[in-house]
């Protein structure tokens, strides 16, 4: 028993400095990433959709906001996939999406000609009023019911709404996934058309733990995850293009914006739940049955996931499950 518990503090302490020692990966410390002012994109086409659980905490809303949003582009079968779509977040989360008819706090456009991407929650405000500040490339105009591809462009862009970061860049997931960057700079160009400045910040760059605040164990399910191929990767692991959210994207959304009555259409989701996916255990967990204050919930929760990260218990980096499945070359690039 002690033999295995040695090994698991071997490992952990080894992965924690290894995190630490990879400065190199880690974003420079630029005014935009400080401030949030950086758009995250997604890759372009509806079969090339991107998707941590990891947020900027001085980017995330208040609790219980009503957080409005408008058009500046699209039809009524465009505007109608995102209200059905952004329902799913708000189930698991305080806040409240609002239209209205011009200048919400989101202000939402439909430009095929642009990649989709997103301000970081609130980073929205710094943005000027007659500009959009989401734009989901790929939802189609023709169609009146949303598809999985569809959904999944919403579903990623209104994470960075809430505040999320990509997790294919959150700092758990060096030691599964060590990047091939030189072949995702190659891809990235060649079928995305994407500047070598937009594949760092956008794919490669490692998140610095000095801006982002909480972030889980990997999860390579998160609708917040880029579609991993062999090739970018020196474990040649796939990673398939998420199109749900995951647990622990709820879970995330849960902790942040915290609901301590579950939504009715998801009983099942509430805090002690919440609280299981997240592995949050012994005081932590006790303290945040104890209260009905969200604001005190998110507090807690950022207390257990710093205490976590210094390796105080194990199984915090333990890394989810990941998908293996075999990558046709070039299957999602529609330029080849
Ligand atoms: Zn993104």
């Amino acid at each position: 028993m002690s033999d295995i518990y040695n090994q698991v503090v071997k490992r952990l302490s080894h992965i924690f400095k290894s995190v630490l020692t990879r400065q190199h990966k880690l974003l420079p410390a630029s005014p935009s990433r400080l401030f949030g002012w950086a758009l995250y994109r997604t890759p372009k086409g509806p079969s090339q959709i991107s998707r941590g659980v990891s947020v900027r905490d001085n980017l995330l809303w208040e609790q219980f906001d009503v957080i409005t949003f408008s058009f500046v582009s699209g039809n009524f079968n465009q505007h109608a996939k995102v209200l059905e779509v952004i329902a799913q977040w708000m189930m698991f989360t305080n806040i409240t999406f609002q239209r209205v008819e011009f200048e919400g706090d989101i202000r939402i456009s439909f430009d095929d000609e642009d990649a989709s991407w997103s301000c970081m929650g609130r980073a929205c405000y710094r943005k000027n009023r007659g500009q959009p500040t989401m734009n989901l490339e790929g939802i189609r105009c023709s169609t009146p019911g949303v598809d999985e591809e569809e959904r999944a462009i919403i579903l990623h862009e209104f994470g960075h709404a809430l505040g999320f970061l990509h997790e294919h860049q959150s700092p758990a997931r060096v030691d599964i996934l060590e990047f091939d960057d030189q072949n995702i700079h190659k891809y990235y160009q060649r079928c995305q058309g994407w500047s070598h400045k937009d594949i760092e910040e956008n794919v490669i760059q490692i998140h610095s733990t000095k801006w982002m605040g909480n972030y889980s164990g990997f999860d390579p399910q998160s609708i917040m995850m880029y579609p991993i191929y062999p090739s970018f990767n020196r474990q040649e692991l796939e990673i398939p293009h998420n199109t749900v959210l995951s647990d622990v994207d709820k879970a995330y959304a849960m902790i942040h914006y915290a609901r301590v009555l579950p939504h009715e259409s998801a009983p099942q989701w509430t805090i002690a739940h919440t609280l299981d996916i997240l592995g949050v255990q012994g005081e932590f967990r006790d303290k945040i049955l104890k209260t009905n204050d969200a604001k005190e919930i998110r507090r807690l929760f950022t207390e257990w996931n710093s205490s976590e990260r210094l390796g105080d218990t194990g199984g915090f980096f333990r890394p989810l499950r990941v998908a293996t499945r075999k990558w046709s070359k070039c299957l999602r690039c529609r330029s080849s």
